[in-house]
């Protein structure tokens, strides 16, 4: 099963419009895909009605930020949930809600260190203020020709640490968690390969992810080199883990991997996608 279960769209930080993001993805041979947007559902119908067009498999998803320890971020994968639900569409709308305000903070920050305009310059990429991520003002940074391209962007103005980097109070755990089960759908840890946890500091999380009713890990991310994924393998089946599989394709020639275009789960894994289809 060619399953990609995490991915974005303009409605979050994507560069292509939910449609084409199924379109894509049909046209890359994936069989099963959820959109994955940043604290967003609203690309959903849309995504939904072009799959059924294309007679593809889809999940309805989200990718909730999450504060973790100190000022540290996790991702949260939500798959397979009722978008009606109140609390999850409530909590999601508050979350997206700091993004404005962050954004100017940013800006400001960024303006002292001599990138000017950056709050506009994000919005123009993002549309909405509730949408703005770093990835809307790496965006722009690129096309002020600071920077050759937006990873770069991240190594020297966004990541944490870096001048452009402003600390942001996201869900809670306990809270993303309460949604996506209210909701029915099943919790992922996203990309675990990619946080600035120590070991300790992972297990630690992950121990309190499965004590709130957590289900699933991304073994295969876009983000994830093959030792990470063996890790990763190792952390499902100690703590008997759903397996997840995502490119976190965000647009052609800005992700680590192409829709669909990743590697195989491992076999012995039980796949998320069981208990989804
Ligand atoms: P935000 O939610 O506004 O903090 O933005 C986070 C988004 O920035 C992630 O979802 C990625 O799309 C992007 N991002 C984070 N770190 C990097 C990086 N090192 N290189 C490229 N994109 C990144
Ligand atoms: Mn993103
Ligand atoms: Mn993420
Ligand atoms: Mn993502």
């Amino acid at each position: 099963m060619n399953a990609d279960l995490h991915c974005h769209s303009t409605v979050s930080d994507g560069l292509l419009a939910p449609a084409e993001v199924v379109r894509r993805a049909h046209g890359n041979g994936v069989e099963l895909l959820a959109l994955t947007d940043h604290d967003e559902i609203g690309g959903l119908p849309e995504a939904r009605a072009e799959a059924a067009h294309l007679g593809m498999q889809f999940v309805d998803g989200a990718e909730i930020s999450v504060s973790w320890g100190d000022d540290q971020t996790v991702h949260i994968v939500a798959l397979g949930i009722d978008t009606s639900h109140a609390p999850l569409v409530e909590g999601l709308a508050k979350v997206r809600g700091g993004r404005d305000s962050r954004a100017m903070s940013m800006a400001a920050e960024l303006d002292k260190v001599g990138i000017h305009g950056a709050y506009e310059g994000a919005l123009k990429y993002a549309g909405n203020p509730a949408l703005i991520s770093r990835s809307h003002f790496a965006r722009y940074i690129v096309e002020l020709g600071h920077a050759k391209d937006v990873k770069s962007v991240f190594d020297w103005w966004l990541a944490k640490g870096k001048p452009g980097y402003v600390s942001h109070p996201w869900a809670t755990i306990e809270d993303a968690l309460a949604w996506i089960s209210g909701a029915g759908g099943i919790a992922v840890v996203a990309h675990p390969g990619r946080y600035r946890l120590t070991k300790a500091e992972l297990r630690e999380m992950l121990g309190r992810f499965k004590e709130l009713g957590g289900r699933g890990i991304e073994v295969i991310s876009g983000a994830h080199n093959p030792e990470m994924v063996r890790d990763f393998a190792r952390v499902a089946r100690e703590y008997g883990f759903l397996a997840s599989r995502g490119s976190d394709f965000h647009g052609p020639g800005e992700s680590y991997s192409d829709l669909g275009k990743v590697p195989d789960l491992p076999e012995d894994l039980t796949p998320v996608w069981s208990e989804l289809i």
